[in-house]
């Protein structure tokens, strides 16, 4: 927990950085950049992370999540080579590579742990497991003709030493550029400002993000007679069964 004086302390500090709390979009030529928020990182598995992360160093578990891998790859080569030379039956084939892929998620939890202990780890005073994530984070996407970057800058306080270190990541979103619409579908767009119908073009190749089981897709219309320029964003629920980006 921490003190009132110490959250309005941590927003002079964001105002200093010039961050703006709300949701923003500035231009310039063809760059759009757009300032908002996310919520703060979430991480599953805390109670067997922090054991391991009290019981090993990350030398050891980078190591231990190597030696997974290895194993992983070893037994998979192994049951194909025996595969090919024996004419092992497919059933024991197939339950050989599926028990080869347990070390490779052994080493993919271990990856997740080695995430949690670097987030929570202090760069100053040397402490594990001290930092908790404080204030707002800080979303910063910007979109040119065809290329499209998002960061999203977090705050991590120690609760030994009171060190607030600002950390700027890709935040475990996804981005692409997705397709423009086929001009039959803006057909029937109305101009918010000059009213034409059909008069509305996309001029700028979509954003596309994922978060979490949403996916978001900004638009970005202008009317040839007028040039009003207007950015739509939709939301969609994400079916993974099929394949993202289409
Ligand atoms: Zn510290
Ligand atoms: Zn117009």
């Amino acid at each position: 927990m921490y003190r009132q004086s110490e959250f309005i302390n941590l927003e002079n500090y964001l105002l200093e950085k010039k961050y703006l709390k709300n949701n923003s979009c500035e231009q310039s030529l063809n760059a759009h950049t757009f300032i908002g928020t996310v919520g703060l990182k979430k991480h599953r598995f805390k109670s067997v992370s922090l054991f391991l992360i009290n019981a090993f160093d990350e030398k050891t578990l980078k190591r231990m999540s190597k030696v997974f891998i290895l194993l992983s790859i070893t037994m998979a080569l192994g049951t194909a080579i025996n595969f090919l030379k024996t004419e092992t039956p497919d059933l024991l084939y197939v339950l050989g590579i599926t028990t080869s892929m347990v070390p490779l998620i052994f080493s993919l939890f271990i990856q997740h742990v080695l995430e949690y202990h670097r987030d929570t780890f202090c760069r100053k005073c040397g402490k594990k497991l001290a930092c908790e994530e404080v204030g707002e984070p800080v979303l910063k996407e910007t979109s040119d003709r065809g290329d499209y970057t998002l960061t999203v800058t977090r705050h991590w306080k120690c609760r030994y030493c009171g060190n607030i270190d600002t950390r700027e990541g890709p935040g475990d979103i996804f981005i692409n550029k997705g397709e423009m619409k086929p001009i039959i579908h803006l057909k029937s767009i109305e101009c918010k400002k000059c009213g034409g119908i059909g008069t509305v073009k996309e001029f700028k190749i979509p954003d596309i993000k994922e978060i979490g089981n949403k996916r978001v897709i900004r638009r970005y219309y202008k009317c040839t007679i007028c040039g009003h320029e207007n950015i739509s964003e939709s939301e969609e629920a994400i079916n993974r069964s099929v394949p993202a980006f289409r």
